[in-house]
């Protein structure tokens, strides 16, 4: 199948998920994380309607950027210090960065004039293997980010444990009750723009949409014809 069958289906399906759980499918954004592929899949990508794109590589990142000005590109990898200018000048939206990055964000940020939005990553089911902040350092590092002037926390992002839906379904649900819980402690301005859930891949995406993601990263399910989803 192409790019352009597996995304119909995705959204046919997402239009589904959304009606059985009381969601609106214009709440939730399809990232098609195109880490794996080239320049020219990206172009069929496009072509089958697909806009916002997820890359984990800072130099992928700015190669195809180059060739593709004109989509949302989201950076989705772990940061490196050094790379940080070159991410703010291509991404929209970056997720995985520890406390000591946020000067130099908003340092990149403001040399090139942009205010840079940024997702928390929190690691909620407290895997050691994943990065991200625990619940509880969540508040502060939200305290901290909302002290820069060149970023803009929009919401929090998780990775759920891989191989049982329940365990990624409560792993969900526990981001959003945390956004919620983050969000009213929040003065009113910047609480109405943090509102982002990034959550739910492949494999898990549906749990996630039911759980309140906005924004969904899928890689495999779209791009690769050997991917089997353990629902299918
Ligand atoms: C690769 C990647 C994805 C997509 O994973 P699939 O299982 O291929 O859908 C989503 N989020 C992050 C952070 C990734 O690195």
């Amino acid at each position: 199948m192409s790019f352009a069958q597996h995304y119909q289906e995705t959204l046919e399906e997402l239009a589904r998920v959304c009606a059985s759980c009381g969601r609106d499918p214009r709440e939730v954004k399809v990232i098609a994380v195109s880490k794996t592929v080239d320049a020219p899949a990206i172009s069929a990508a496009i072509a089958a309607g697909a806009h916002d794109f997820g890359e984990n590589r800072p130099d992928v990142l700015a190669a195809k950027v180059a060739q593709l000005p004109e989509q949302t590109w989201h950076f989705i990898g772990t940061v490196q210090s050094r790379k940080i200018p070159e991410i703010v000048a291509c991404a929209s939206l970056c997720t995985r960065f520890a406390r000591e990055h946020f000067a130099k964000f908003d340092q990149a940020a403001e040399r090139l004039g942009k205010v840079q939005d940024i997702l928390l990553e929190v690691n909620v089911s407290g895997e050691e293997s994943k990065s991200g902040f625990t619940p509880d350092e969540a508040i502060h590092a939200l305290q901290l980010a909302e002290t820069f002037p060149h970023i803009a926390v929009r919401g929090l992002m998780t990775m759920a444990p891989q191989g049982n839906l329940d365990v990624a379904r409560e792993c969900f649900e526990g981001l959003a009750a945390l956004r919620d819980a983050l969000r009213s402690q929040l003065p009113s301005e910047q609480g109405a723009r943090f509102n982002e859930l990034s959550m739910g891949m492949s494999e898990d995406w549906r749990e996630a949409v039911c759980a309140g993601a906005t924004m969904v990263r899928i890689g495999r399910a779209l791009f690769s014809d050997s991917f089997e989803s353990v629902q299918a």
